[in-house]
């Protein structure tokens, strides 16, 4: 029997309340799969931002460090400004674990209404990969000249080689493992003149170590009108921080909703915990009803699965959402009356 630790951080809002049924499809999982779960639950949220001045101690990465993954509901709740806890807690698990890979499955499943015509399952099946680490997402600048008429705000983007290259390695690394072995770059190297003619260059090169991956590029702009238009076109897609960010909601936003959608923050060396939590936020609207869609976070246990060594029981899972999406309960997003745990309890019997 193989034990497994896992941090969890449930987190804020609807967190709360789709984390429990990711750990009961989890469990169900390791009863059929032979194995078994550590939860080791954080409180670490705004909650405890209010009470503690700060989203999570200290010591709060040394306290998880050596989990073999963290799964995280959603941070987020009105009353604490968004950028206190995105640079209080997601941001310092992301880079303080180098979890520089965010991986973003879009997929058109069953039983999902697509929201562009004539699309069925099969259709659209491609992986966002975002560079999660650095690139325009850094706290380099800063105002100057503030009160008079020359006042400005400059912030600097970040694209070191190192960053750069091991992001695209791993995406070139998973497109040639994947059948279609077709990689696509976001780039924007016409209006941003410096950082993205590196990126370009340095995909390139990356590029003559797998002559068996096929690879294109297009800018930002005109790559999220071929998502909507063409998402059949594509296969793995990388981007930079702030271009995979965008690319990875809008991805999910084509095959249905973002509240079945899940998201993997990974370290690949595994020298550090991984981070599994779904695309969306704590949606505050809905907290409190029972009503959230848990799916994007089970599939993120399903995601969990696979990292931590046990394809076959991620597959399960996946088969199981997929049975449910097609008829089983559904929350109102989906059109249906089920409960969060309704579906949660489906997916669990169903693995
Ligand atoms: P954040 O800044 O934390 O990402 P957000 O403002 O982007 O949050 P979300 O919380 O992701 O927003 O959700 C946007 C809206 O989508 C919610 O207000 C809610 O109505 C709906 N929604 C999101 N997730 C779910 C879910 N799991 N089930 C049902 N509805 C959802
Ligand atoms: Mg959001």
């Amino acid at each position: 029997m193989k034990t497994f630790r896992i941090a969890v951080i449930p987190g804020d809002g609807i967190g709360k309340e789709v984390v429990p049924e990711g750990i009961r499809v989890l469990e169900a999982a390791g009863r059929k799969f032979g194995l078994t779960f550590q939860w080791d639950l954080l409180p670490w949220s705004c909650e405890y931002f209010l009470a503690e001045g700060r989203m999570m101690p200290e010591d709060g990465l040394d306290r998880i460090r050596h989990h073999d993954a963290i799964f995280l509901g959603a941070v987020g709740f009105p009353g604490v400004p968004d950028h206190v806890s995105l640079w209080g807690l997601l941001i310092p698990i992301r880079r303080g674990f180098q979890q520089y890979a965010n991986v973003r499955p879009v997929r058109l499943m069953p039983g999902v209404k697509c929201p562009l015509a004539d699309r069925k399952p099969g259709d659209i099946d491609f992986v966002v990969v975002r560079e999660n680490n650095e690139g325009e997402y850094s706290s380099i600048g800063g105002r100057l000249y503030e009160g008079t008429e020359f006042e400005m705000a400059v912030q600097q983007s970040v694209f070191t080689r190192h960053g750069v290259d091991r992001i695209l390695k791993y995406a070139f690394d998973m497109a040639q493992r994947r059948p279609k072995q077709h990689l696509t770059s976001a780039t924007k190297s016409n209006g941003i003149a410096i950082t993205m003619p590196y990126w370009d260059e340095r995909f390139k090169a990356m590029g003559a170590a797998y002559p068996e991956v096929r690879t294109d590029q297009y800018h930002i702009d005109i790559l999220t009108a071929h998502f909507v238009r063409n998402p059949h076109w594509f296969d793995v897609v990388v981007g930079s921080n702030l271009f995979g960010d965008i690319l990875s909601d809008l991805g999910p936003g084509c095959t249905g909703t973002i509240a079945i959608a899940p998201s993997a923050n990974l370290n690949p060396e595994r020298e550090f915990p991984s981070m599994f939590e779904p695309v969306h936020g704590s949606a505050p609207d809905i907290f409190g009803k029972g009503i959230a869609n848990p799916v994007g976070q089970i599939w993120a246990g399903a995601m969990m699965l696979e990292h931590l060594g046990c394809p076959e029981a991620g597959q399960a899972v996946l088969a199981a959402i997929e049975t449910v999406l097609a008829s089983g309960p559904r929350t109102p997003d989906m059109g249906g009356t089920a409960s969060t745990e309704d579906v949660g309890k489906a997916i669990a019997q169903g693995v």
